[in-house]
């Protein structure tokens, strides 16, 4: 009797105890990492997990809930629950997940397994040798060098291994897009200026990483190439030697606009346009009294130009738009409309304002792209898969309750594909208009995200744009040109091909 308590008690006792592990990538790199041994089996924590998956994963301590999302698919792993939900099917493993010092452990077999069949050849765990190989595909891309030199600036990305990549340069901005890479934003977001490179920020795609690096009009056409040992992408910036005539002409030249080949392979990936004209009606939207011009009538105007160019140059695709005429419509009859209409994509059109004094009107202008970050209503189709599946394996009473929070992690961790396909035709339109839009600027660098009314409940991709501030007293003269409508049309005409090449 006494030895069995003994014995008892020494299983609890040696039932858990961490391990070492190493981590080895495929360009070489290698390091240590704590596990957890229980009888036998090896139990990754959550702070392991997250090292490779970075920005697609949210842990909860006290919720015990672990979410991540590899490949469009959201895995749920819950403390003490051996149900793992894997894009909303349920899955019984051998051992439940536990919590230990703050930290998930999930059965690294099983988990290595899942990771393999969702994503082949990019993790494999050696438990006799206790070694974990990352493959480039999941392994992140988290540091760089931007140097200095006498006649101009090197950016060196470091890749985690060999990787396929394309680069696009749209003044001011240099894009390199990293296919299947998987980005660590925070890590590459730089504001402060070195030499030619005046920012760099990242956005993480569903099926690949973009590095955006602000380049000084000081520099010269960028070169980009690879370099092996270590893996890595170089962007090489000069000093620009002055030819102001060739930037005179090229500020004056007018933009291409697609031509009928890219216009048709567009028109196969988005069927439906929809053109949302803001205010209307007894909504006048900004006012300016002093040039007596309303938002209602210019943005009406561009939208009407939009439509006639779209309809000139995409031809396949049905163009419609929330008001074409001086009515009002509220907010939610414009989402409705979208919806009903099956939208492919949404575009609502503004003219920006700024109250204050003369002299701050006069200086604030330039243009804006918004996108929506929280792009779905509470019972989006995501929540409710979870709710049929998962959440009967609740421990906790309160299963509504628990819905909110997982919908809480999946929103914190952007799972939604509408946003990243909002926000990346947010980036395409931003640099068409940055290019189109000869007499209206930059408000300032880069896209915008709010949670905008109008664009909530819409469902598909969606943007807003304030094409320029009617509060300015030279932009509501450029507002009111047709010749300015024509430039908004073409941006947004050209933003959406580039846009639609994007999709598979
Ligand atoms: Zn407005």
């Amino acid at each position: 009797m006494k030895r069995v308590v003994l014995l008892f008690i020494g299983s609890i006792l040696f039932a858990c105890h961490a391990a070492e592990i190493s981590v080895r990538y495929d360009n070489g790199a290698e390091k240590k990492a704590l596990v957890a041994e229980r009888d036998g089996n090896v139990f990754f924590p959550a702070t392991v997990i997250f090292d490779l998956f970075s920005n697609r994963f949210a842990w909860a301590p006290d919720k015990r809930k672990l979410v991540i999302n590899i490949s469009e698919t959201d895995l749920i792993f819950t403390e003490d629950n051996p149900f793992v939900s894997v894009g909303g099917e349920v899955r019984e493993w051998s051992a439940a997940p536990f919590c230990e010092e703050g930290d998930l452990y999930v059965p690294a077999r099983e988990f290595v397994l899942l990771l393999d069949s969702l994503v082949p050849d990019t993790v494999t765990w050696d438990a006799e040798k206790k070694s974990l190989r990352i493959g480039s595909a999941v392994a992140v891309i988290d540091s760089f060098t931007c140097e200095e030199r006498k006649n101009g600036t090197v950016f060196t990305l470091f890749l985690p291994g060999k990787m396929a990549f394309d680069h696009t340069f749209f003044k001011p901005q240099l894009n390199i897009n990293v296919l299947k890479g998987k980005v660590s934003v925070e890590q590459l977001t730089r504001k402060e200026t070195v030499g030619l490179v005046t920012g760099i920020s990242a956005v993480q795609f569903a099926g690949s990483a973009q590095i955006s690096l602000i380049i000084s009009a000081r520099s010269g056409q960028p070169e980009v190439c690879y370099k092996d040992g270590p893996c890595r992408i170089e962007a090489v910036l000069r000093n620009k030697i002055e030819d102001t005539k060739q930037v005179a002409s090229a500020e004056s030249a007018a933009v291409a606009l697609p031509d009928s080949l890219a216009a048709d392979q567009a028109a196969l990936r988005i069927k439906r346009i929809i053109i949302d004209p803001g205010h209307g009606g007894e909504d006048p939207g900004a006012v300016n009294t002093q040039a007596k011009a309303e938002e209602k009538e210019i943005v009406l105007a561009i939208g009407l130009e939009l439509r006639k160019l779209l309809k000139e140059h995409l031809r396949d695709v049905t163009v419609l738009m929330t008001r074409d005429d001086d009515t009002f419509v509220p907010l939610k009859g414009r989402s409705k409309f979208a919806n009903s209409k099956k939208g492919d994509l949404f575009i609502s059109v503004h003219a920006n304002s700024i109250s204050g004094n003369k002299t701050k009107k006069s200086v604030i202008d330039g243009f804006e792209v918004y996108f929506l970050d929280l792009a779905r209503d509470d019972d989006a189709r995501a929540v409710a898969a979870l709710e049929t599946s998962a959440i009967q394996y609740e421990k906790d009473g309160d299963a509504r309750e628990n819905i909110d929070d997982i919908d809480f992690m999946i929103k914190s961790i952007e799972l939604n594909t509408y946003r990243n396909q909002s926000e990346r035709f947010a980036i395409c339109l931003e640099q068409e208009m940055s290019k189109s839009l000869k007499k209206v600027r930059r408000h300032k660098l880069g896209v915008n995200q709010a949670n905008f009314y109008v664009l909530r409940g819409v469902e598909m991709p969606a943007v807003l744009i304030e094409a320029a501030f009617i509060s300015n007293p030279e932009e509501v003269k450029v507002l009111r040109t047709r010749e300015f409508h024509r430039q908004v049309a073409e941006a947004v005409l050209n933003g959406i091909v580039r846009y639609a090449d994007t999709l598979e």
